[in-house]
């Protein structure tokens, strides 16, 4: 039997303009909030595995470390198709850098001890790419990134990466962590009879303590990054506009445009 936990964020809604506190330099959460779009793809992995049959996964776990509130959130990729969901939030853990969000996340995993650990490539709010390194770090597990391809091959993981140069086919031996592309697959929606489930699953709720997490190693002590400012990005310079009814002409144009800046 096979136990998978994916691990999931959440994030401002895509539609709130991202702030951040001018004093602290932590991201302003108190908008609308959401499942982090790119966790929907390891929760569809999960779902894919439990039902391809040729591994026998029994149960599919969302965890999350967030703020008060995050139910709701949780309940989505309950939805979706996880069986059951666990939320640590504690005020203890405010102003955790990644490498203490990865060790909370690491406690969280070792006491559900599960074959394996999936999580999204990135968050929408913090985009580090780092947290799936960290936890498998953590664990030390076998952690793979970028996994665009899921096959089981026996008690393996045959699993197909996205690098710069292509693919990179990789073998590992359970348990690892994985962390998904959004190439990987197509997240189905939730039917209505599921979001209406969703709130009737089993919802831990926990503490630092309740988890038995070393309060020293998170929250702004137990983080070695130290925010020191931010700045807008540069405003966009305006853009050239063609008006060209002929499209040739307007293709010349463009050609010219790009050969004079050595782009083509
Ligand atoms: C100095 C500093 C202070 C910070 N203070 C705060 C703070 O007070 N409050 C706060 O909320 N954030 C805070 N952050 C941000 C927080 O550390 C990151 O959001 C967190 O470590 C995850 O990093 P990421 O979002 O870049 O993850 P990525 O590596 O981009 O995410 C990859 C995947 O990891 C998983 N994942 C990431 N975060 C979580 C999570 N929390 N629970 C479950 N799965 C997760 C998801 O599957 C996600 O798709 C702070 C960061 C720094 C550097």
């Amino acid at each position: 039997m096979t136990k998978i936990v994916v691990l999931v964020k959440e994030v401002p809604d895509a539609a709130v303009n991202k702030q951040l506190d001018a004093s602290t330099g932590r991201l302003v959460r108190s908008g609308e909030r959401t499942l982090n779009p790119f966790d929907t793809h390891a929760i569809e992995a999960a779902l894919q595995l439990k039902e391809g049959g040729e591994l026998s996964v029994d149960e599919v776990v969302a965890v999350t470390i967030a703020p008060a509130g995050a139910e709701k959130t949780l309940n989505k990729a309950v939805a979706l198709g996880a069986d059951r969901s666990i939320l640590l939030s504690d005020e203890g853990l405010a102003g955790s850098d990644v490498v203490a969000t990865a060790y909370a996340l690491a406690e969280l995993v070792k006491r559900e001890s599960p074959d394996l650990v999936l999580l999204g490539q990135q968050s929408d709010d913090g985009q580090s790419y780092a947290v799936g390194a960290a936890v498998a770090e953590y664990l030390g597990w076998p952690g793979l990134t970028q996994v665009v391809g899921l096959k089981v091959e026996g008690d393996k993981l045959r699993a197909e990466r996205q690098a710069e140069y292509g693919y990179d086919t990789v073998e590992v031996t359970l348990p690892a962590v994985l962390s998904v592309g959004d190439a990987i697959n197509e997240p189905r929606y939730p039917s209505l009879k599921a979001i209406m489930g969703a709130k009737k699953k089993p919802q831990e709720k926990l503490t630092l303590a309740d988890a038995g997490i070393d309060a020293s190693k998170v929250g702004a002590d137990g983080s070695q990054a130290v925010w020191q400012s931010a700045e807008e990005p540069p405003a966009k310079a305006a853009g050239a506009i063609i008006e060209e009814d002929d499209v040739a002409a307007a293709v010349e144009q463009i050609v010219a445009w790009l050969d004079e800046r050595k782009l083509v």
